[in-house]
């Protein structure tokens, strides 16, 4: 820590500005009025399922960005928001791609859960099947109207089982901070107990790859939820950039006037890619070796990875994300309060993780506010 930080800590902080990477506000519909008087700057604003995306939109449009330096103003409030179908979700959606038009829907619900349900009470009391190319164009069309919008969230999970019943759309489901007396939007899983059933891997990966190919399309940047499959993520996105990789350096020495001898600009200025030019794996809880793979000069996707105080240090494994913050390059680090709810706790998660992060990374507070809010600026505008 450098002199003179401990005293005016706490506001420099703020002054320079917090950038929150991925939050859920409209979860709570009603905490989003409190943004407004939130100390964090800007909050990156999840959609993560049929209910949320028209309250993401209305979220942006009452804290909107117009240009990418309004974000310097330190007096106001933005919202960036995020359109994307999460994994929990994946099952709601039929890939119609092919045309093939709408399938029955306990049929469709058989052949994308595991195990095979046979439960028919469970089978119909899940919501009518959406339709993919639908939400596609849907979403596209967002993206255009939010030119700074991302895609997210999106993603893969092998841990998560599909939750009981219909969700709950009142709030006394226990003491979640900040949500005992409000509203829950439809389809959250807060407090519902949990089935056996999962989404089938390759289901998942159906979803995510035509939504990371929607964000290459539009070159917006894609926040990420990987949850045990770093690995598939990882292999996904690599099979999406194949043919496209950075050459190593060994290639660079040997053939220094090849075609795409300095690509690292590629991702942000070609329009043809088939991949996203950025990529946030939220709350990162990958082994520190799983870095390695993103990061690996080849790669031709500039990779970010984001810490939550509520995900990544709720548990024992923090001597594990404290060697993963380590092995994360200064530029791609970024920060998340992944809350549900908008307000003084928002606030008080992400000045937490800021400091856990500038702790970890040995930096001054004030070099930290001011390093992670470049690396949010990169990440979202490119
Ligand atoms: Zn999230």
């Amino acid at each position: 820590m450098e002199m003179g930080d401990e005293g005016q800590g706490d506001d420099a902080v703020w002054q320079i500005g917090v950038f929150d990477s991925h939050c859920h506000p409209t979860d709570i519909m009603a905490s989003v009025n409190d943004i407004a008087d939130m100390k964090a700057r800007v909050l990156t604003v999840m959609a993560t399922r049929a209910e949320d995306q028209e309250m993401v939109e209305k979220t942006a449009k009452m804290y909107p960005i117009d240009f990418k330096l309004d974000v310097s103003n330190p007096n106001s409030r933005y919202v960036v928001p995020a359109f994307g179908w999460h994994p929990w979700f994946s099952h709601q959606m039929y890939d119609d791609r092919d045309q093939k038009g709408r399938p029955e829907a306990v049929e469709h619900y058989r052949s994308v859960l595991v195990p095979t349900p046979d439960d028919d009470d469970f089978l119909h009391a899940l919501p009518t099947p959406r339709s993919l190319s639908e939400f596609l164009k849907q979403t596209e069309a967002r993206l255009q109207e939010f030119p700074f919008a991302l895609v997210g969230e999106v993603g893969l999970d092998r841990g998560f089982r599909l939750p009981e019943g219909p969700s709950a759309t009142t709030g006394d489901m226990g003491n979640k901070t900040g949500g005992s007396e409000e509203e829950y939007t439809p389809g959250s899983r807060e407090g519902r107990p949990l089935t056996p059933y999962r989404v089938d891997m390759d289901h998942q990966k159906i979803i995510l790859r035509a939504q990371l190919e929607l964000a290459a399309k539009m070159r917006r940047p894609v926040s990420v939820h990987g949850v045990q499959a770093h690995g598939h993520v990882f292999d996904l996105m690599q099979s999406m950039w194949k043919g496209h990789e950075r050459p190593s350096k060994r290639e660079r020495k040997r053939r220094p006037d090849a075609p795409n001898a300095h690509p690292q600009d590629d991702a942000e200025t070609d329009k043809d890619l088939p991949f996203p030019p950025r990529i946030c794996m939220h709350s990162y809880s990958g082994p520190p070796d799983a870095l390695k793979q993103f990061l690996n000069p080849t790669v031709p996707a500039n990779i970010y990875f984001s810490f939550s105080t509520a995900v990544n240090f709720s548990n024992a494994s923090s001597a594990k994300v404290t060697s993963v913050i380590k092995g994360v390059p200064d530029n791609r680090i970024l920060i998340e309060s992944d809350l549900h709810c908008a307000g003084e706790r928002m606030d008080e998660l992400l000045e937490e993780i800021v400091r856990r992060v500038c702790e970890i990374k040995e930096w001054s507070i004030q070099h930290g506010a001011q390093q992670l809010k470049q690396n949010w600026t990169k990440f979202v505008f490119g």
